[in-house]
């Protein structure tokens, strides 16, 4: 089958919204990127198999997005199927201090109904953007403290399209890494919280949140903490003493607010965001002898020099 008839079979076998040729541009929150081949919008476990046994059977490549809140796509748009939950996978419920969540809620949402009902354990995650799945994919959190470690169980689309279950202590969680398997989709989970004084946690949020707004470029758009912080030491920190803070290119510009977000200032393109990448790659590594490792996750073809 061709990447045409992955097309019409989509549009015909897949109950949920299907765009062709749609920019990723409008589903990532550096609002960069150039056409998908499609975006599915799968709103069952049988329509996200479906999708997924029809981009292969076709040998199309696809990749399962959240709210694109860690993606910088190319400029050139990807070649391929980008699979979004929909309907079933946006529900949550709480029952006593466990939160059950499918992968396609947003987990700010989450961490509000947590705090209204008195549950603490998330405070950590207010203001991280993005769908619990992104979250659990990208073990997403400060530097001491990220969502696996509150994961109890998380259920997983797996290669072979099983569902499987899968223990949080089963998985090994990491800073912004997880072994959970590279190719399954995470359907939904369940999070163990603990009840705790309202009071308490809405200042812990509040003091997260204002620590945000000082330390961040919030409100430009970007796709958060461009690298990951070496062992001991802060990709901003450095970034900053290496003199690069402010620097512009085209669209892109290196937060005057932190050195480790790229923000795109209006026009920006993903060339621009990764020139500046490179550029504080290079000069991090010649100034100090620290190789910087993106954070972000790259979607579609960036031929660089
Ligand atoms: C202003 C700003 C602040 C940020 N602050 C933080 C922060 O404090 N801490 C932090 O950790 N991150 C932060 N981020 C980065 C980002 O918000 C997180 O990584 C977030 O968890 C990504 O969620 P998402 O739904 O947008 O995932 P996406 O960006 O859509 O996807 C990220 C990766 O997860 C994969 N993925 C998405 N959904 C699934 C799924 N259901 N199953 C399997 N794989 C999946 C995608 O294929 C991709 O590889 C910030 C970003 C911004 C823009």
């Amino acid at each position: 089958m061709s990447l045409a008839g992955a097309l019409i079979s989509l549009q015909r076998d897949v109950c949920g919204s299907v765009r062709l040729r749609e920019p990723l541009a409008r589903h990532t929150t550096y609002r960069i990127g150039g056409p998908a081949s499609a975006v599915v919008e799968a709103d069952t476990v049988a329509d996200l198999k479906q999708a997924i046994d029809i981009c292969r059977e076709a040998d199309v490549e696809y990749t399962v997005l959240g709210k694109g809140s860690n993606i910088l796509a190319s400029d050139r748009g990807y070649d391929g199927v980008v699979i979004v939950l929909g309907r079933e996978f946006k529900r949550h419920e709480v029952d006593g201090e466990r939160v059950h969540t499918g992968a396609g809620v947003i987990l700010g949402h989450v961490v509000q109904d947590a705090y209204s009902r008195g549950l603490a354990g998330l405070e950590f995650a207010v203001g991280v953007p993005g769908t619990v799945g992104g979250a659990l994919a990208m073990n997403a959190g400060t530097r001491d403290r990220w969502i696996g470690g509150i994961v109890e169980s998380v259920t997983l689309l797996d290669h072979d399209l099983s569902l499987v279950s899968m223990r949080g202590s089963e998985v090994d969680w990491g800073y912004r890494t997880t072994n959970l398997p590279s190719k399954g989709v995470v359907v939904e989970c369940v999070l163990a919280l603990s009840l705790g004084d309202k009071s308490a946690i809405r200042r812990t949020m509040d003091m997260s949140l204002s620590q945000r707004k000082k330390s961040q470029p919030i409100g430009a758009p970007s796709a958060g903490s461009i690298f990951r912080n070496p062992d001991a030491d802060s990709a901003g920190r450095l970034i900053e003493a290496a003199g690069l803070k402010g620097l512009q290119v085209g669209g892109a510009q290196i937060s005057d607010v932190h050195a480790n977000f790229i923000v795109n200032r209006g026009d920006a393109s993903a060339m621009d965001v990764v020139t500046l990448m490179d550029r504080a790659h290079a000069l991090v590594k010649e100034r100090y002898g620290i190789e910087l490792t993106p954070e972000i996750r790259f979607l579609g073809p960036f031929n660089r020099a």
